[in-house]
């Protein structure tokens, strides 16, 4: 381990351990601390009461240099770490007035009445510091004793991740606890499995023995992060590789880092001065969100119809009802008049459609669940395309908006759009 310092999670909350909610938080911490080369070297999830926290905390005390604890500083009794931390240590907790003041504001500008519970939120061991959330209401605690550090922060994602990576990680840096990131590059691919893409970069990564090679799975997505630990490569030989990987890889490398697909998409329609539009059936506006999350999105994304039973496909995007008779609204037929209806009606020069049987019922002999067609407009034609999806609903959801997605994206790389077809 690079600082040599010992580090423990105890990550806190009924609902992991009820199966109600998946643990991220180790995922997360794991893969920035190590990215510095701190390892944990042990991680507990436990249940919310005062005596378990209490005792896994004293266990992480006597023999970790770093104690992160994540969850239960919300304002309701539920929610004691902060108590149970403080006993376990033999510590006070005195009131932090600048919190309360911070507190008091926040509610004021949501147009809230502060109950009294919320001020346990301003409690803190004595002689700790408080770490500002600005996307919620429970600060974290930063607490440095007798050479340790015991950092405790909220369990929401949204929340923790800010906080860790603009509070925690750099007073950890302030106090020489964390080395210098080892270069590397990270190559984003769709389309391609994550055999196939170790297959194609194989002859190319032999050229660089000691290499740390990772893949990562996830929906048709798969990223490939090429790291040297050793200082044997600088960042430099690590980008003329990573081009080398582009290169061979062709129209399935999608970029470098992890960029959104639809990030790609909206940064190309603006370099041509177009929008899209999309219609959905099955994904119930999963892919109109792929765009919304984007900033500035309005440039390049219209908008988007989910339509989901026939009568809205025929109102809101045209589709003719005699065309969803004969062929249903799980066709070819079908996904290429919701493209069509979508950038006709919100004058797009591309469209997307997606529609299918998402599962767990529906499907018919020719087209089972987990089938899904997709559309595409563009101003060149409309076309559609069949694919299949095994795996949950949520699952089947995510990949045909990943499959379309990436149908946008290659049509949009070809630099004059092709004119004839196979
Ligand atoms: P608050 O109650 O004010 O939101 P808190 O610190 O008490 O803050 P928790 O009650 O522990 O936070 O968690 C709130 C929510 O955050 C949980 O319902 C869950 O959705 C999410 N969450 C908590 N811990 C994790 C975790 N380890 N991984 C993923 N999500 C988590
Ligand atoms: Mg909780």
């Amino acid at each position: 381990m690079g600082c040599g310092k010992n580090v423990e999670v105890i990550t806190i909350g009924n609902e992991l351990l009820l199966g109600r909610t998946s643990d991220q938080h180790l995922a997360y911490l794991g893969e920035l601390l190590s990215k510095h080369r701190v390892e944990i070297r042990r991680s507990v999830v436990v249940t919310d009461e005062a005596e378990a926290i209490r005792k896994e905390v004293l266990e992480s005390w006597n023999q970790a240099d770093i104690v992160l604890t994540t969850g239960g500083l919300g304002p309701t009794s539920d929610d004691c770490t902060r108590e149970a931390v403080a006993q376990a240590l033999g510590a006070e907790l005195v009131r932090d007035e600048e919190t309360v003041r911070r507190l008091e504001r926040r509610f004021q500008r949501m147009n809230r009445r502060m109950t009294p519970n919320n001020l346990r939120q301003a409690l803190k061991p004595e002689g700790a510091e408080t770490i500002i959330n600005a996307y919620g209401t429970a600060p974290g605690i930063w607490w440095e004793r007798d050479g340790r550090i015991l950092v405790m922060l909220p369990g929401p994602p949204e929340e923790l991740h800010p906080m860790f990576e603009n509070d925690v990680l750099p007073r950890l840096r302030d106090r020489g606890l964390l080395e210098e990131e080892s270069p590397y590059v990270e190559l984003r691919t769709v389309g391609i499995g994550e055999s196939a893409l170790e297959h194609t970069l194989q002859p190319l990564l032999a050229g660089y023995p000691g290499l740390t090679i990772a893949f990562r799975a996830q929906d048709a997505i798969v990223d490939c992060r090429l790291s040297s630990r050793n200082g044997k490569y600088t960042q430099e030989d690590l980008e003329t590789l990573a081009d080398e990987c582009a290169a061979a890889l062709g129209e399935d490398f999608v970029a470098f880092g992890c960029q959104m697909l639809s990030k790609i998409i909206s940064e190309k329609l603006r370099e041509r001065e177009q929008v899209m539009a999309v219609a959905e059936s099955c994904t119930g506006g999963l892919l109109a969100s792929c765009f919304t999350d984007l900033p500035g999105a309005s440039k390049t994304f219209a908008g988007g119809v989910v339509a989901y039973n026939n009568a809205a496909k025929v109102q809101l995007l045209g589709v003719p009802e005699c065309l969803l008779n004969q062929h249903g609204a799980v066709s070819a037929e079908a996904a290429v008049a919701m493209a069509t209806g979508a950038a006709e009606r919100l004058s797009a020069e591309y469209a997307l459609s997606i529609t299918g049987f998402a599962g767990p019922g529906g499907g018919n002999p020719e087209n089972p669940v987990g089938t899904i067609y997709l559309g595409l407009y563009t101003p060149q034609g409309v076309w559609s395309r069949k694919v299949n999806f095994q795996g949950s609903r949520a699952t089947v959801k995510c990949r045909a908006v990943n499959a379309a997605l990436d149908w946008l994206r290659r049509e949009l790389r070809r630099p004059t759009p092709a004119l004839a077809r196979a």
